[in-house]
């Protein structure tokens, strides 16, 4: 939720919150957060708020371009044989009541969530899912090509203010790495990745870190966050079968460690005195940790790897529904293409119900997508019985000066362009927009839309303002609470087909 104030998400009926691990992990770090009171102190947010375990910012980062086909990006090295066989999509029904997604999601009664398991939803950072995104817009393509690098200019800024200061929270050694066979890697980023863990260079600083699943799991518990996410490696869609398995069964290896750490969060007396002990080899703190935070109930997630293989994905949905996850993500990669996301998905939802299915007895629950919303997509997911979704879209998008719109907005603006869009948003910078005094949408209650005209906002992009992200953030994270609203209802209603053709272009 960059650049904008949290009144404004909470106006906008935003429910949950993700936060990003790896990036707090970067600064202020989680036990600076910690001492401060914890993330919802910290940011204001007295809302539920799901944190990632910070591998993905990681791994998708060290992978660069080779994280674009975890979002599907077509690339020329696609193995042919590997190539999934298309299959038919079944629907399935919906178990969910409760969905919702921006850029950071959420559930309104903060205590509800946990009893009710498809409250809530997350987001996560991927510049090359937007980099797909504007690529379908040609005619701004070069323009905001560099835009979305934003992280990657970032990280090459802050690479000039490294010093020398090094720190090892666990004091951790990683000292082979003989199975980091992935080509691509850019080890700039990310050091080593072995049974321990992987060795990363902070990009603020320039210091080496290890992070762990223990780390992980610890850094979540400092943050204070109430959805918890275990530590995986988030695999390109490039790699060997052979590889995927072998990282498949170490990310599978991780989450007992991240069940162990979580154990001891729940069961140790003197938990904030042991991390305490633990971080003060590196972090000197005046304030005694056991007193200082009362610890409160997290909810872990368990995530099902295995890539786009059918039997690996099997494996991973058997090993994970065998532990004791209060949810469940889908992660890992999802192919180069929309046909390959569906099918792994499809494989992978049947999967899990046969095991839904084979242990009655368990409680259901939440399932996640990580990482996708698009809204094509996300009503796909909603069909095949997933309960929520997170991603940067809306928001990121919003910094760029696109707006989502609905399917009725879309035809009028194509009408007056005289070409189709073949996207859910618009850029304000179209000229039509410049003496435009209609608000973004005219169905939107959002504050943006309430208050503003496109032509104003249109000006603000032509003079550079950054009020521009903020408002556009506000209708965008608004619009994706609209949406999801509809999509409850739907669901309710059983009328999910009727909301999809009042917002996807068919
Ligand atoms: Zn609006």
């Amino acid at each position: 939720m960059k650049s904008t104030p949290i009144d404004f998400i909470k106006k906008s009926d935003t429910q949950i919150i993700l936060s990003n691990t790896f990036h707090l992990l970067i600064q202020p770090k989680p036990h600076v957060v910690f001492q401060l009171g914890g993330l919802h102190k910290f940011m204001n947010w007295d809302g539920p708020i799901l944190t990632d375990s910070g591998g993905y910012q990681l791994f998708s980062m060290a992978y660069g371009t080779v994280s674009n086909e975890i979002k599907r990006k077509n690339n020329t090295s696609v193995n042919e044989s590997v190539k999934k066989k298309k299959k038919n999509v079944k629907i399935r029904e919906h178990n969910s009541t409760n969905i919702c997604i921006t850029d950071t999601i959420t559930s309104k009664d903060k205590n509800s969530f946990s009893d009710n398991k498809n409250s809530f939803s997350n987001n996560k950072n991927s510049f090359s899912e937007d980099k797909n995104n504007f690529s379908e817009d040609k005619n701004n393509f070069s323009e905001d090509k560099n835009n979305f690098s934003e992280d990657k200019n970032n990280f090459s800024e802050d690479k000039k203010k490294i010093s020398k200061k090094k720190m090892d929270i666990n004091n951790t050694t990683v000292t082979d790495d003989d199975d980091n066979d992935i080509k691509n890697i850019n080890n700039k980023i990310i050091i080593k990745i072995n049974e321990e863990g992987a060795v990363y260079k902070s990009y603020y600083d320039g210091s080496t870190n290890v992070l762990t699943p223990e780390l992980s799991i610890q850094s979540q518990y400092l943050l204070g966050s109430d959805l918890i996410v275990v530590l995986d490696e988030c695999t390109p869609y490039n790699v060997s079968k052979e590889y995927t398995e072998k990282s498949m069964h170490r990310s599978h290896r991780w989450y007992i460690r991240c069940l162990s750490e979580f154990y001891k969060i729940n069961h140790m007396l003197n938990y904030n005195n042991y991390l305490y002990k633990l971080y003060n080899k590196t972090c000197k703190s005046d304030i005694k940790w056991d007193v200082l935070v009362k610890k409160k109930k997290q909810a872990l997630y368990g995530i099902i790897q295995g890539g786009i293989y059918e039997d690996l994905r099997k494996k991973s949905c058997d090993f994970v529904c065998s532990l004791p996850f209060f949810g469940i993500c889908i992660g890992g990669s999802l192919g180069v293409n929309k046909e390959m996301m569906y099918s792994v998905i499809n494989d992978t939802m049947n999967y899990l119900s046969q095991n839904i299915e084979n242990k009655t007895k368990k409680k259901k629950r939440p399932i996640h997508l990580l990482g996708i919303g698009k809204i094509k997509d996300i009503f796909y997911g909603v069909k095949q019985g997933i309960d929520t979704f997170d991603c940067v879209i809306p928001t990121r998008l919003a910094r760029h000066g696109y707006f989502l719109c609905n399917v009725q907005t879309i035809q009028n603006i194509e009408k007056i362009l005289c070409r189709n869009v073949n996207n859910e948003y618009i850029k304000i910078k179209l000229n039509i927009f410049k003496t435009d005094s209609k608000p973004l949408e005219t169905c939107c209650s959002c504050y943006t839309c309430t208050n503003y005209t496109r032509a104003y906002l249109h000006h603000l992009y032509k003079i550079n303002d950054n009020l521009l992200g903020t408002l556009l953030t506000v209708h965008n994270v608004s619009y994706m609470n609209r949406l999801m609203k509809e999509i409850r209802v739907g669901i309710k209603n059983e009328t999910l087909d009727q909301v999809e053709q009042k917002w996807t272009k068919q």
